[in-house]
């Protein structure tokens, strides 16, 4: 999911003038930007934009209406889990990054017991656009019955990946157009259309529009806007298990279905891909993905066993006989 760092790094300052659009609405006096560590470019494009914000009057001492209104960046440690808006909170705190039980919400409890609005970079970008020219224009500025403008950060098996802007609604074939087409020429053999926590779909459903509603009618997700082209060839449950062992070195640990339960199930995937699956594996996969599902505090466990999951379901030659012993 890289979508997030062009935007900080081309567009910081669309990002800080909807922060403090935010802070005059809500009466906020304190704002941060949580950034990861690892980027550097990200950050000077930011305190630069931050310097001539305050140069501007545009935040600062009497920055709203008289009002003070002061931006920080704050350099995260790093780690996957800080995403997730109560873990970056504790992060903020000076805390070990773990997400809290939601309820109470931000909204109401968040940074240091104080109601805090968190926004993605991409939806606080959005905002200034939307104010002048309205609702209505950025309503039709999508298609296929979606509303709205997308960044999708396009990688995977294409000619050239990146970070495209497009309309909400063009199509995951549209997409891969747009990026020179598939790398190589080889077939599509199915793709990820919201990143590695979202269900694969396969090549037949490539005309699917990148919009909330449609993608969930499909049976995925637009979750980080994050497209992961897969071309025929590649090894699937190879690269489900990948997403899977992903979720299981950073999950933070704090509770025992998501700790426990990702382990579990890359050890027995591990056999599997050295083509000794264990009996009844199938079963006891769905199994683990409904406990992880129904008994994880935060998203990450929730969805761990999606990629492998969905994959099985997607792809019974490729990646379900795999998991039969006999079969293959
Ligand atoms: Fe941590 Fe996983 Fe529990 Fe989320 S689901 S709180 S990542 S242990």
């Amino acid at each position: 999911t890289f979508k997030d760092r062009v935007i900080l790094a081309d567009l910081p300052h669309l990002v800080l003038e909807a922060m403090a659009i935010a802070a005059w609405v809500v009466g906020a006096r304190e704002g941060i930007v949580y950034l990861r560590h690892e980027y550097a470019a990200e950050r000077e494009a930011l305190q630069s934009a931050l310097d001539e914000a305050t140069r501007l009057g545009v935040v600062g001492r009497g920055a709203l209406d008289g009002r003070d209104f002061h931006v920080r960046l704050f350099v995260s440690p790093g780690g996957y889990i800080l995403g997730e808006e109560t873990a970056l909170l504790e992060a903020l705190e000076d805390r070990r990054g773990e997400p809290r039980l939601k309820p109470p919400f931000p909204t109401t409890h968040g940074l240091r017991g104080c109601p805090t609005v968190i926004n993605n970079v991409e939806t606080l970008a959005a905002v200034p656009v939307i104010l002048e020219r309205g609702a209505e224009w950025w309503r039709r500025q999508g298609r296929n019955g979606a509303a709205g403008l997308k960044f999708i950060a396009v990688s995977g098996d294409v000619a050239r990946p990146g970070v495209h802007c497009v309309p909400m609604g063009t199509t995951v074939a549209e997409l891969i157009e747009r990026c020179g087409g598939m790398a190589g020429g080889v077939a599509l053999a199915g793709f990820m259309p919201g990143g590695v926590s979202s269900n694969f779909l396969p090549a037949a459903r490539a005309d699917v529009p990148m919009d909330f509603a449609a993608l969930q009618r499909a049976g995925s997700m637009l979750g980080s806007g994050a497209l992961i082209v897969v071309g025929a060839g590649r090894d699937l449950l190879a690269l489900a298990v990948n997403a899977l062992r992903f979720f299981r070195n950073e999950s933070c640990g704090k509770c025992v279905p998501c700790r426990v339960g990702t382990h579990q199930a890359v050890t027995l995937l591990d056999e599997a891909l050295a083509g000794r699956p264990a009996a009844g594996l199938p079963a006891r996969l769905a199994e683990l993905g409904a406990t992880l599902g129904q008994t994880s505090i935060c998203g990450l466990g929730q969805v761990a066993l999606q990629p492998v999951l969905s994959a099985m379901a997607q792809f019974p030659d490729q990646v379900a006989t795999r998991l039969v012993p006999g079969k293959r």
